[in-house]
């Protein structure tokens, strides 16, 4: 990456983001829980330094989505934009079609297969993970 930040924001734009660079992963996650909290088939992320992380407009909402995972979102127009686990704190996720950048950032792999629809098809080569990628995995595989 060549850009020193990355900057995002929700479909109202009353909330606008910026998190610096290096992006450290983009995947995409099929579990049950980023499927239910986006309302979409699976969620492209892009993994960056928490501590890089800044609302600079409007407000962003956290809810407890389980037991160690907090999602952001705009507080007006609700679109999801941040995933925090606490076994990784020092890492923000945000969705990555959240980032102005987006097109620029593809996906690396795949995570949460084992939970993936039965009707969605991978047609690429990336990498697929039942659960987490061993490098990640913190705490056995808690779901996200
Ligand atoms: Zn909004
Ligand atoms: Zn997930």
């Amino acid at each position: 990456m060549s850009e020193a930040e990355f900057s995002g924001g929700c479909l109202c734009g009353k909330v606008r983001y910026s998190v610096a660079a290096p992006v450290q992963q983009v995947c995409y996650c099929h579990c049950e829980s980023c499927r239910h909290a986006s309302g979409a088939p699976f969620v492209a992320w892009a993994t960056f330094s928490a501590d890089d992380f800044v609302a600079v407009r409007g407000e962003i909402k956290q809810h407890r989505s389980s037991e160690y995972v907090l999602r952001g979102f705009c507080a007006t127009c609700a679109t999801p934009l941040t995933y925090w686990h606490e076994s990784r704190a020092g890492q923000i996720d945000v969705t990555l079609a959240s980032l102005d950048a987006a097109g620029e950032l593809a996906p690396r792999f795949h995570l949460w297969v084992k939970e993936k629809l039965p009707w969605v098809q991978l047609n690429d080569d990336l990498p697929r993970y039942d659960t987490v990628r061993e490098p990640d995995r913190n705490n056995g595989s808690l779901p996200g």
